[in-house]
């Protein structure tokens, strides 16, 4: 029996993944997307109520262009699914004036002339007096950010792929795939199918799909929490931000109280590193409450209430923590978008942008140059 064959396959229908069918469908290319669990799943990255969006970008200031284009295609795919997906709030960046963080985004903002306030250690805790924090610490307030409601995202680009005509696949796991010049062939669990492209979008699981330009990937458990506070009232997003905070202890980060389980908080980094998800426990222990919860103590002790729900999450790092967005080094018609290192789903909107246009024309305007796949192999030679 022939196989069944389409323009573009996308293996892995989470943040990265669903954003790309969405875009090429929109295009109107004859898309196969395929999920290895349900779509929505919780054992990959793109789950957890809420992910923090911010322009002033400590790690870089070449995303803030990538992160602006995010917003609008957001807000574009608010209007096309008519749902909301992207709150506006303050985000405050707290650390030692030295610190990566501080300077990074003092920095992003200088270059791209970004509207951000720095804030004394005394007029932090006059304006959020929750925070406790010493003198040498300053605070730097972003108004153009928010948060994305994660599990709402990827359902709602891929309602709008299947709309513009995407076949979506859930519990279809991909088994292997091949390419050459002509067409790729991709084997999963039920059916062999065939296309001209391919995007390789498998989050944790990339390293496995992608041999030997997914052995520079390492896979990180992480837990986000939620507790309950002293006061709602004093936590709600009209009055407490989002927050990072860099401390000796650790990269802390936070968010309003926005129902009943209370404030999300979570340690980023931090935890071993591991190569494969089949790797990862992903039972909630005491040690993982302790760790937050000895941040908060210290540095926000009106959350301080019962833990009312935990989730287990995992960031897919890169050595350097930038993203690889690129064309496969040896296969044309292959695309690969992995590594997003704890910091990638703000930006699926303009990435499913940038893989569409790499599976259409082989090059994007957007500009990505710092994400190229042979990064890591190059400077060994
Ligand atoms: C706790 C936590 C907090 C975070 N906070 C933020 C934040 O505030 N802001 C931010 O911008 N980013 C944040 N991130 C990072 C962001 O969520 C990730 O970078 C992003 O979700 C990665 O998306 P992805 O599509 O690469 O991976 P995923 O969403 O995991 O998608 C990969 C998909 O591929 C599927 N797949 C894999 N292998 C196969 C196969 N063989 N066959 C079929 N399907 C397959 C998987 O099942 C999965 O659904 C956070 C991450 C975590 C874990």
């Amino acid at each position: 029996m022939s196989a069944r064959n389409f323009d573009v396959i996308v293996i892995g229908v989470g943040g990265m993944g669903s954003a790309a069918a969405c875009e090429l469908a929109r295009r109107g290319r004859r898309v196969l997307a395929l999920e290895q669990f349900a779509l929505g799943h919780d054992r990959g990255s793109s789950h957890g109520h809420t992910r923090i969006i911010r322009k002033a970008y400590y790690e870089h200031p070449d995303y803030v262009p990538l992160v602006c284009r995010a917003f609008e295609r957001w807000y574009d795919l608010e209007q096309r699914q008519g749902i909301h997906l992207l709150t506006e709030c303050p985000c405050l960046s707290i650390g030692r004036s030295d610190s990566p963080t501080i300077a990074g985004v003092l920095a992003s903002a200088k270059q791209h002339r970004l509207p951000v306030e720095t804030l004394t250690s005394s007029e932090l805790c006059y304006r959020y007096p929750a925070f406790c924090f010493d003198d040498d610490y300053v605070g730097v307030l972003e108004r153009s950010a928010g948060f994305l409601y994660v599990e709402d995202c990827v359902q709602a680009h891929a309602c709008e792929a299947v709309r513009m005509g995407a076949t979506i696949l859930d519990h279809e796991p991909v088994v292997s795939w091949q390419a050459n010049e002509r067409e790729v062939s991709v084997q999963t669990t039920a059916e062999r199918y065939t296309a001209a492209r391919l995007i390789v979008t498998a989050g944790p699981w990339a390293g496995q799909m992608l041999a030997r330009q997914g052995a520079c990937l390492r896979v990180v458990r992480q837990v986000a929490q939620w507790f309950g506070t002293c006061d709602d009232a004093a936590f709600r997003r009209d009055v407490f931000p989002l927050y990072l905070a860099d401390t000796p202890q650790g990269h802390f980060y936070g968010f309003p109280a926005l129902n009943a389980n209370g404030a999300k908080v979570a340690q980023h980094y931090g935890a071993p590193e591991v190569t494969a998800p089949s790797e990862i426990d992903r039972a909630i222990k005491p040690q993982d409450e302790e760790t937050v919860r000895a941040f908060l103590r210290k540095h926000l002790p009106g959350i301080d209430g019962p833990c009312h729900r935990a989730s287990v999450c995992l960031y897919t790092l890169t050595p350097d923590r930038h993203f690889i967005i690129d064309r496969h080094p040896d296969l044309a018609n292959v695309v690969l978008a992995a590594g997003f290192s704890g910091h990638g789903f703000k930006f699926a909107s303009v990435v499913g942008e940038i893989l569409a246009d790499l599976a259409d024309k082989g090059s994007t305007a957007l500009p990505i140059e710092m994400f190229r796949a042979g990064r890591f192999s190059e400077s060994k030679v």
